[in-house]
């Protein structure tokens, strides 16, 4: 079963500097960051991370476990296994909490003039397989491309986790599972846990 530690760091060290420099939308948003021990897989590839607006129940747990916990927007959890195999390539570490902001979404303001929070799903979802076979065959594949090409063509160093990681569990770039909105709210199995008192606090 897995557990969850608080991660304020990646939260000071990743996600304030992404929102200076590009993410200024989210500048009022507050986030949890968690780490999550334990195999997390899900339709047979490992899970990198995952993004959910923070819902009422995960809330209250929160608090339950540390007092000082203040509310917020949007949880983040982060595979533990996959971030320390990450250690030393802060460039990936920073593309996938880049990724995982991509999924927040500030939207209209409500009548007491509070920012609504949304999540969006990923731009492309495709196969290898049938890129390899049919090329650009949409237009999200063909945007992709053309971005990749303006990003001048840097690529990370993302062989290395897979290469270190146990066979059986080879972790894929980005295959962050985002939970759809509709049951996003969540934790289910991991709720025991969670209440277990693993040190758990916002990432404020
Ligand atoms: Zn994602």
């Amino acid at each position: 079963m897995a557990s969850y530690l608080n991660a304020s760091e990646i939260y000071e060290n990743y996600i304030v500097p992404l929102i200076n420099d590009h993410r200024q939308d989210l500048a009022e948003a507050r986030f949890s960051v968690l780490l999550r021990e334990g195999a997390w897989n899900s339709r047979q590839k490992t899970t990198w991370s995952q993004t959910e607006l923070t819902s009422t129940k995960t809330q209250i747990l929160m608090l339950a476990a540390n007092p000082n916990h203040e509310p917020s927007n949007f949880t983040i959890s982060i595979n533990e296994e996959v971030w320390r195999t990450l250690e030393g390539s802060d460039k990936t570490r920073m593309a996938l909490i880049d990724h995982e902001l991509s999924h927040c979404q500030k939207g209209e303001e409500d009548t007491d003039g509070n920012p609504k929070y949304y999540l969006i799903g990923h731009d492309v979802e495709d196969f290898f397989e049938i890129v390899r076979r049919h090329g650009a065959w949409n237009k999200s594949i063909e945007n992709i491309l053309s971005a990749y090409k303006l990003s001048g063509q840097q690529s990370l160093d993302f062989a290395d986790p897979a290469r270190d990681a146990d066979s059986e569990n080879e972790i894929e770039v980005f295959a962050d599972d985002l939970t759809p909105s509709e049951d996003s709210h969540d934790y289910d199995s991991d709720i025991p846990l969670l209440s277990t008192g693993v040190p758990l606090g916002a990432a404020q």
